[in-house]
């Protein structure tokens, strides 16, 4: 078998904002490190991030804290958050974006010239550190900056397929270049899972094509956990029109720059759907909730701004009840609340998107919104402090790691995510990888078995077409495992995965290995397979309704399953197996954080 082989301390799979911080920091500590993506570099989603990087730096409100961080964080993921994660975040946060300032990083400044930080749903205070609306390619040109100037090596259009492992851990992983088609070996003993989300597994999404939940599929593979996969997120604006563009993100700080959603009889409905979980922190009114924006102090915030669940729930019933816009959405109205100049000089990508894209003008007209599949909570389970997965030597960080967010992201949490567990887990590899380095190798009966696998599509004649299965699987998960969510849908929607698992198994491809799409989706649609049945069986599993998580048939939060983490792994036969695991309980001194900052 014709294979390329390198050697390394750590791997790092992904390329986004938690990999090339893994991959520094793991350079830095003295290990040699390769990074190795999908995509071309820069290309990861990372670059997509448009609100900004959550960090209580007080920089707007000498009263926030990583506290009040820390609070926030946990009350948005409904308490199901890792206590832990949620607070190495909220204490980090700040060191990591100041560290990506002195890194080159040119961010949005105050009047008096510190960074400016904006407000987001969930954060009490004005939080995000920002440029414009284009701030995940800021962050990537700083990181991929370093990265290049460090001397990492990266290995780009390159898909890792398997992670190559002994009986005591991790030996490195395989893969093939996307142009060439050919393997690709790398022996390491630390391998770190950076690969993001899943996104591509649902119909209506705001991720892009790389999305088909990898990392998720590889660690479960080598052994490793997943924790609570239950949780997705559907972020309520995404755009709704044309259908080329259905799903394509409209960032959340149209709401937090004053932008409100207004159903089709033109009703600024979200006052309809405040939880009395989110009540003392919220407007009653729409004076009150316009005050806001200038007097933070003195006003609650608007609903418009809670977090997301919340608001892509309200859209959805809006729909449902028959108050939509044309195409099946609602309307985000800032044209008729902030000037023209505002509008551009604060969302330029908006403008640009929307006019290219929908021939619609923001500044003059309401854009028309809809809940899209964004960003998975659940992912490998991880040791907080080091990112390390139940595998000696695999580590997980970023989107594809779970724990951090619970049941329920707010925006921005995943920016400071990515640095702060990235910088976590590249240093925790580099110390692991240079203990056991030493003692590894890959085996070529592993290899062969992992080629074989991968040309396998190639063998069969008249098998199933990649794209026609990915399409039902998109249907089905939108379909049964949506935004709302019932026992016979799901069971349903289990038995249809059943059936596309045996699809899979006789997909056929034609062409050669040189840049061939059908392989490549061939190639990625177990990882997608498997994840979409993780969550499927997490989300029939879990009988409540919390965070990204709604059943019908189980409206409410249950007290039980407030201590309760759901855990797949995978069984001997290859299906999904799923136990139950106490929440890791919360220290008396972090619990304290809850009575301290009360609502104001
Ligand atoms: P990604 O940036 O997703 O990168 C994943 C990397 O893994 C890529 O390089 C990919 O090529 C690689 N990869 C995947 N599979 C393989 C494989 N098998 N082999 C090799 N490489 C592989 N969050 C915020 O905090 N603030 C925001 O304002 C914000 N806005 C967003 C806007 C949009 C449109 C989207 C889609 C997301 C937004 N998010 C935001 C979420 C945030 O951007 C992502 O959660 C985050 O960037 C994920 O980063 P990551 O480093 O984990 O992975």
């Amino acid at each position: 078998m014709e294979l390329e082989r390198h050697e390394y301390d750590v791997v790092v799979v992904g390329a986004g904002g938690a990999g090339l911080r893994a991959a520094i920091e793991a350079h830095e500590n003295g290990a040699r490190t390769a990074v190795v993506c999908k995509s071309l570099l820069g290309k990861a989603h990372t670059v997509m991030a448009e609100g900004g990087i959550a960090a209580a730096m007080a920089n707007l409100y000498p009263e926030d804290n990583w506290r009040v961080h820390f609070r926030d964080t946990m009350r948005g993921g409904k308490m199901l958050n890792h206590w832990r994660m949620a607070q190495l975040h909220a204490q980090e946060a700040p060191d990591r974006v100041r560290e990506l300032e002195d890194w080159g990083a040119l961010f949005d400044r105050t009047a008096d010239g510190l960074i400016s930080q904006r407000d987001f749903g969930g954060h009490r205070y004005a939080r995000l550190a920002h440029v414009g609306d284009r701030t995940g390619l800021e962050l990537i040109r700083t990181l991929q900056q370093r990265t290049v100037a460090l001397g990492i090596d990266v290995y780009m259009e390159c898909t890792v397929t398997r992670l190559m492992t002994d009986a005591d851990g991790v030996t490195g992983a395989f893969g093939y270049w996307r142009e060439s088609g050919r393997f690709v070996a790398w022996q390491a003993p630390s391998v770190v899972l950076a690969t993001g989300g899943i996104g591509k597994s649902y119909k209506v999404t705001s991720n892009s094509w790389e999305y088909t939940g990898d990392g998720h599929s590889l660690a479960l593979q080598a052994g490793a956990t997943l924790v609570n996969m239950e949780f997705v997120q559907f972020h309520p604006t995404g755009m709704v029109w044309p259908p080329s563009v259905r799903g394509i993100l409209v960032t959340e700080s149209v709401r937090g720059d004053g932008g409100i959603l207004k159903n089709s009889a033109g009703n600024r409905f979200m006052f309809d759907y405040i939880p009395d979980f989110f009540r003392k922190e919220t407007a009653e009114t729409e004076a009150e909730a316009d005050r806001w924006y200038d007097d933070k102090k003195n006003n609650r915030r608007p609903p418009e701004l809670l977090p997301r669940d919340e608001v892509a729930r309200a859209i959805n019933s809006e729909v449902k009840a028959g108050r939509g816009t044309p195409h099946g959405g609602v309307f985000l109205d800032i044209a008729s609340r902030r000037s023209a100049e505002y509008i551009r000089k604060r969302l330029p990508s908006m403008y640009h998107q929307f006019k290219e894209l929908a021939e619609v003008d923001i500044t003059a007209e309401a854009m028309e919104v809809g809940p899209t599949c964004h960003y998975v909570m659940g992912g490998v389970e991880v040791e907080p402090d080091t990112e390390a997965a139940r595998v000696p030597g695999l580590f997980a960080a970023g989107e594809v790691a779970g724990g951090m967010h619970g049941s329920n992201r707010l925006g921005g949490n995943s920016l400071s995510d990515l640095l702060v567990f990235g910088r976590r887990a590249g240093l925790a590899a580099a110390e692991h990888a240079l203990k056991r380095i030493d003692r590894i190798a890959l085996a070529d009966d592993a290899l062969a078995d992992a080629a074989r696998a991968a040309l396998a599509p190639f063998d069969r004649e008249g098998g199933e077409n990649p794209y026609t299965v990915q399409h039902d699987l998109q249907q089905t998960m939108h379909d049964l495992v949506g935004i709302i969510r019932t026992a016979p849908e799901m069971e349903q929607a289990l038995e249809r995965i059943a059936a596309l698992k045996e699809r899979v198994a006789n997909l056929s491809v034609e062409g050669h290995r040189q840049y061939n799409p059908g392989w490549h989706l061939a190639l990625d649609l177990p990882h997608m397979l498997v994840v979409s049945e993780c969550i499927a069986r997490a989300a029939l599993e879990r009988q409540e309704s919390r965070g990204g998580h709604t059943r019908d048939d189980f409206p409410a939060t249950d007290a039980d399953w407030a201590r309760t983490n759901l855990i797949c792994s995978q069984a001997p036969d290859g299906t999904v197996a799923l136990t139950r695991q106490p929440l890791p309980q919360m220290p008396a001194e972090l619990a304290e954080v809850f009575e301290e900052v009360s609502a104001p």
